[in-house]
C-alpha cells in the first residue's frame, strides 16, 4: 500500500465547503476536529470500501456511522430507490410500502406492536420521549452519561460521541429550563437509577438508554444490569425505552432485544431505531405496546408530525435491506462475527506486540479500541483514554487506506461486504501505523 497517498483535491474541496458551510460539514464531527487532517471527500463507495476525489481508496470501518451494515451500494437497494423515485419522490399521503416495511421491522422486533416512521433517529428518541411524557404525565427523563440519543435540546446532556469530542458540556442555545427534567446518570450503575426514583417519586416517565453503548466509543451493558433497569421501571410505573438506532438489526436481526433475550426480564415498552431500517436513506421508526402507540394523534393527544415521514424512497431502501437481512440471517451475522473478531483482535495483538495499552470491546461487528489499560464500562472509564495516541493511529490508517471513525468515543462498523482480504488490509495498515 502506499504511503504518499495526496489529500490535495480533498483539501480544495474542503476550503470551497468551508465558504458556505460552517466548517465546511453538516454534521460536526465529519470535520475530523479530534484527529486532525483534512477529511478526504467522497466520491463513491462499493462494498466495503470508499474513494475519494483524489482517487484513494479506503476500507471503511465506519459504515456511514452504522446504516451500511450490507455494504455500500447494495444492489437490491440501489435497485428499489430506483424504481420508487421514478414513481416520485414524495406524496405526503399513505403508500403501502409503510406497512410493509413496519411488517418487517415486526418481525425482527415483536416488542413494537405499533411504529411510526420518522427521517432521523433524533426524531425517533425525541418522539418516543414527548409519547412516554404523555403516557404517564410526568415530567422527568432519566438517560445515562455517554449514551447519545440525538440532537434534540432535552436529550443534550451529557450525549457521548461528537459532544465528548469537542469538550462542550451539553450544548450552547439549551436553556436550563429545557433540561431541568433530564436526569444524567453514570451508565452501568443500578444503584444510581433506584436513587433517582427515590428522589423523584412518581415523576420519571421513562428511562432511555442505548442497550449497547455506542457514542462513547463500545460499551457493553454489565451481567443484570439491562433487566435491572426493566424491574426497577415497572415497579415504579416508568417506561423503559430501548434507543436501538445504532445497534438495531446490527447485533442481530432484531438487535440488542435478540441478542439478550435470555437475561433481559422482559421487553422494552419503547423501542427507537433509524441507520440500517433506512437502508441508507434518511428513516427513524420508534414504537412499542399498542395501548402506549395508541396515544399518538391522530388517536390519542401526544402530537407527532412529519412532512416525509414514510417517505416512499426510504420505505423502498428500508424494505430492501431488511427484506436482505431477513433471508440472509444465518449466514450474514455469524460472518460479521468471524470478520469482526479477526479485525479487533487482530489488531489487539498487534498493538500488545508493540506494548500499546489497549481495551477492545466489541460485540459482534461493533467494537472500539480505546487506548487505555482499564476496563471501559462507562463514560467515565472512557475517558481515560489517550485521545492523542488515536488521533495518531487515525492518520496513520488513513494515510495507509483504512478509514477508522474520526473519534476516539466512535464504534466501528463491520459490513456484510467486509471479508477476509479487507481483514488483510487493516492488520497490514495496523502493523505499520502502530510501529509509526
Ligand atoms: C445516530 C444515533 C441517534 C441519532 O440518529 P440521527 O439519525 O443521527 O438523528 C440516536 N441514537 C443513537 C443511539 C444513535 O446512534
Amino acid at each position: 500500500m502506499s504511503m504518499a497517498l495526496s489529500f490535495a483535491r480533498s483539501a480544495e474541496l474542503q476550503r470551497r465547503a468551508e465558504r458556505f458551510l460552517p466548517g465546511g460539514v453538516d454534521s460536526p464531527v465529519r470535520a475530523f476536529g479530534a484527529v486532525g487532517g483534512h477529511p478526504p471527500f467522497v466520491e463513491s463507495a462499493k462494498g466495503a470500501y470508499l474513494i475519494d476525489a483524489d482517487g484513494n481508496r479506503f476500507v471503511d470501518m465506519f459504515g456511514s456511522w452504522g446504516p451500511m451494515l450490507l455494504g455500500h451500494a447494495f444492489p437490491p437497494a440501489v435497485a428499489a430507490i430506483r424504481e420508487a423515485a421514478g414513481k416520485s419522490a414524495s406524496f405526503g399521503a399513505s403508500t403501502a410500502s409503510e406497512a410493509d416495511l413496519a411488517e418487517l421491522v415486526q418481525r425482527c422486533y415483536p416488542s413494537m406492536e405499533k411504529m411510526r416512521f420518522v427521517s432521523s433517529g433524533t426524531e425517533a428518541c425525541m418522539s418516543a420521549i414527548r409519547l412516554a411524557r404523555g403516557f404517564t404525565g410526568r415530567p422527568f427523563v432519566i438517560k445515562f452519561e455517554g449514551c447519545y440519543h440525538g440532537h434534540a435540546d432535552a436529550l443534550l446532556v451529557k450525549a457521548g460521541s461528537g459532544v465528548a469530542t469537542f469538550g462542550i458540556p451539553g450544548s450552547a442555545g439549551v436553556p436550563a429550563e429545557t433540561v431541568m427534567h433530564t436526569l444524567a446518570l453514570p451508565y452501568n450503575d443500578l444503584a444510581a437509577v433506584e436513587a433517582a426514583f427515590d428522589a423523584y417519586p412518581e415523576q420519571i416517565a421513562c428511562v432511555i438508554l442505548e442497550p449497547v453503548v455506542g457514542n462513547a466509543g463500545t460499551i457493553l451493558p454489565e451481567p443484570g444490569y439491562l433487566a435491572g433497569l426493566r424491574a426497577i421501571t415497572r415497579k415504579q410505573g416508568a417506561l423503559l425505552i430501548f434507543d436501538e438506532v445504532m445497534v438495531g438489526f446490527r447485533l442481530a436481526a432484531g438487535g440488542a432485544q435478540e441478542l439478550f433475550a435470555n437475561e433481559l426480564g422482559g421487553l422494552p415498552d419503547l423501542t427507537t431505531l433509524g441507520k440500517i431500517v433506512g437502508g441508507g436513506l434518511p428513516v427513524g421508526v420508534f414504537g412499542g405496546r399498542a395501548e402506549i402507540m395508541d396515544f399518538l394523534a391522530p388517536l390519542g393527544p401526544v402530537y407527532q408530525a412529519g412532512t416525509l415521514s414514510g417517505n416512499p424512497l426510504a420505505m423502498a431502501a428500508g424494505i430492501a435491506a431488511l427484506s436482505a437481512l431477513l433471508a440472509g440471517r444465518a449466514e450474514i451475522y455469524p460472518k460479521l462475527e468471524r470478520t469482526t473478531a479477526a479485525i479487533a483482535n487482530g489488531v489487539a495483538r498487534l498493538a500488545a506486540e508493540q506494548g500499546i495499552a489497549l481495551t477492545t470491546n466489541r460485540v459482534g461487528s461493533m467494537f472500539t479500541w480505546f487506548f487505555t489499560p482499564e476496563k471501559v464500562q462507562d463514560f467515565a472509564t472512557a475517558a481515560t483514554s489517550d485521545t492523542e495516541a488515536f488521533a495518531r493511529f487515525h492518520r496513520g490508517m488513513l494515510e495507509r487506506g483504512v478509514w477508522l471513525p474520526p473519534s476516539q468515543y466512535e464504534a466501528a462498523f463491520v459490513s456484510a461486504a467486509h471479508g477476509d482480504a479487507e481483514v488483510e488490509l487493516v492488520l497490514e495498515a495496523a502493523r505499520e501505523a502502530l510501529k509509526a
